[in-house]
């Protein structure tokens, strides 16, 4: 049982199920109706020879093999059958994504969002990329632009974006992209790094919010890459309009916006990395549930829980107090210190805690 957990903490996106019930075909290779241990994922059964495969989605953990309709990025990264058709794999379509991106931020901040200098090259990256620009520092990242002023105050831009990830998560990085672009176009003097960030996160959380999209704006506010600053930047747009954010960019003089309200310089930080992804869950998620005979475990957030239990969670910048009220056939319910009654948690779903 032991050893089991320890598997489940490296493919936290399946868990298992006694088979013996249900006529359980595997989602990766076809064998079925499978007898003995079965591990079912987001999208389906898996037979045990393929969840012992050693190659997994990138996307969402399913184990792959060849010939199974997952596609191999330049990189080596596995992308399922399954994730496949969202995600974004040739340059074409990121450029397509990015245009109507920018078209859309245009649409929600005013004419003045455009560029003076229109012509923006995009394209798509691996994860090579960077060890091979020099910039390996073992961080993973999700998009880079660039801007050369040259005679006369022009302006030329370029965006790179990393392939194979879900469409609405490139259109996020599209918007804090391009907000670099414009940024660098607008803005004369240096900003605090993090107010940089935070205003091109700004972008991808409003486009997030006039896209419908709770769950993406959730990721934006909890991603601790901005040191805070997101938050405080969401608040201050909420009470004062994005044309005062926009304008501050433009015409203030200071470079964060506390440096402007209290005349008091912040310490500088230096952050020369880009959209770098939390390295720890921002949320309580319900990887996966062990079920096997009398014996239940449920795997949120990377620990793992019998009925009745109470555990430490760590999320990426604190930690909170969990207790596994019951474990059910495809979902738990949980109680979190602090927060008032229960709640349930499907397989895959994700719950952000005060
Ligand atoms: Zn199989
Ligand atoms: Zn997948």
């Amino acid at each position: 049982m032991r050893q089991l957990a320890l598997i489940l903490f490296l493919f936290a996106a399946v868990f298992v199920s006694a088979a013996a019930e249900t006529n359980y075909v595997c989602v990766v290779c076809g064998k079925g109706p499978l007898t003995g241990r079965v591990w079912i994922s987001k999208w389906g059964p898996v037979c045990d020879d393929c969840y012992r495969l050693e190659n997994h989605c990138s996307l969402c953990g399913l184990p792959v093999r060849a010939g199974d309709g997952s596609v191999k990025t330049g990189d080596g990264r596995f992308i399922c059958k399954f994730d496949k058709p969202n995600a974004v794999l040739d340059a074409a379509e990121a450029r397509e994504i990015f245009t109507d991106v920018r078209r859309e931020l245009v649409d929600l901040f005013g004419a003045g969002f455009a560029l003076n200098y229109p012509d923006v090259t995009v394209n798509l990256f691996d994860v090579d990329y960077w060890s091979e620009k020099g910039r390996g520092d073992g961080l993973h990242k999700f998009g880079f632009s660039s801007t050369r002023h040259s005679a006369g105050g022009v302006c030329t831009h370029e965006v790179v974006l990393l392939s194979g990830r879900l469409r609405e998560e490139l259109a996020a990085t599209a918007a804090h992209e391009y907000t670099h672009l414009w940024i660098n176009e607008n803005c004369a003097r240096p900003l605090d790094a993090d107010v940089a960030e935070a205003i091109c996160e700004l972008s991808a959380y409003k486009l997030m919010a006039a896209r419908g999209r709770p769950a993406q704006q959730q990721k934006i506010l909890g991603n601790p890459y901005t040191h805070g600053e997101i938050k405080k930047l969401v608040a201050l747009e909420k009470e004062r309009g994005i044309g005062y954010v926009l304008n501050w960019v433009k015409n203030g003089a200071a470079e964060s916006f506390e440096a402007a309200a209290f005349a008091a310089p912040l310490p500088r930080r230096t952050l020369a990395v880009t959209n770098v992804p939390p390295p720890l869950p921002e949320a309580l998620k319900l990887g996966g549930l062990l079920l096997d005979g009398q014996s239940r475990q449920a795997i949120i957030s990377g620990v793992s829980f019998a009925v009745d239990e109470t555990r430490p969670v760590r999320l990426q910048d604190r930690t909170v107090s969990v207790r596994c009220r019951e474990i059910r056939r495809a979902e738990v319910v949980l109680e979190v210190e602090g927060l008032a009654g229960a709640f349930t948690l499907k397989i895959g779903e994700e719950k952000f805690v005060p």
